[in-house]
């Protein structure tokens, strides 16, 4: 199985998220494949003035719930993960948003979705005000937005 070894940028005028390779190899293993459950996990990043890099996802565990269509994280185990990650990069490292899988090729969220990740940023208690939300398709295609207090802009991806 050939990896991936370049990350990948999404940007627009105003902002810009940097995707690790090693984090887009992750999403390739989880990539949903016809009848697989939905997966998905928490983004973990560093957060710099001009912009955002995803560094670690956590993956689907056994206390996260799995269906067809969709994919709800445990709470207890993703804080958990977020905590550690806090301590090992001392407080660098920190939670920055949502990833799952769709069975769709060029995936788009779903209603469901954009309140799944309004209501995550509501509930945040980290210092930033605004979280990414990844949506893993197939054929390596994926959607990336930003959700602000205001509203969850598109982020177009190109690779470098
Ligand atoms: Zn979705």
């Amino acid at each position: 199985m050939w990896r991936i070894l370049k990350n990948v940028e999404f940007a627009n005028s105003k902002e810009c998220l940097i995707i690790k390779s090693k984090v887009l190899n992750v999403f390739r293993k989880y990539e949903q494949k016809k009848s697989v459950d939905e997966s998905g996990g928490i983004l973990l990043g560093y957060v710099y003035r001009n912009y955002t890099e995803i560094a670690k996802v956590t993956t689907p565990n056994r206390f996260d719930t799995h269906r067809l269509r969709f994919f709800i994280r445990s709470k207890v185990s993703a804080q958990a993960q977020i905590n550690k990650a806090w301590i090992k990069t001392r407080g660098t490292l920190i939670y920055v948003g949502e990833w799952h899988t769709h069975s769709e090729t060029n995936p788009k969220p779903s209603d469901v979705d954009k309140k799944m990740i309004m209501k995550s940023l509501k509930e945040t208690k980290m210092e930033i005000d605004f979280l990414y939300l990844i949506i893993v398709g197939c054929n390596s295609t994926y959607w990336v937005g930003k959700q602000t207090m205001e509203e969850l802009i598109e982020l177009n991806g190109r690779s470098f």
